[in-house]
């Protein structure tokens, strides 16, 4: 039997391999990206202010 929580995608900043069911998101226009924990996202969005100004 295959749990959905056991599924497990790459954090989008750091490549880690996190459970889906506990990774933090953040939805684009059309997409949505994962992140292991705060700081990556944080990190993430840093970079997406930086690469607007
Ligand atoms: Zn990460």
């Amino acid at each position: 039997m295959k749990k959905k929580e056991e599924e497990k995608i790459a954090c989008h900043v750091c490549r880690k391999l996190i459970p889906k069911a506990t990774a933090l998101h953040a939805e684009g226009q059309e997409y949505v990206l994962h992140f292991c924990n705060i700081e990556c996202l944080d990190h993430w969005k840093k970079q997406q202010k930086r690469e607007e100004a």
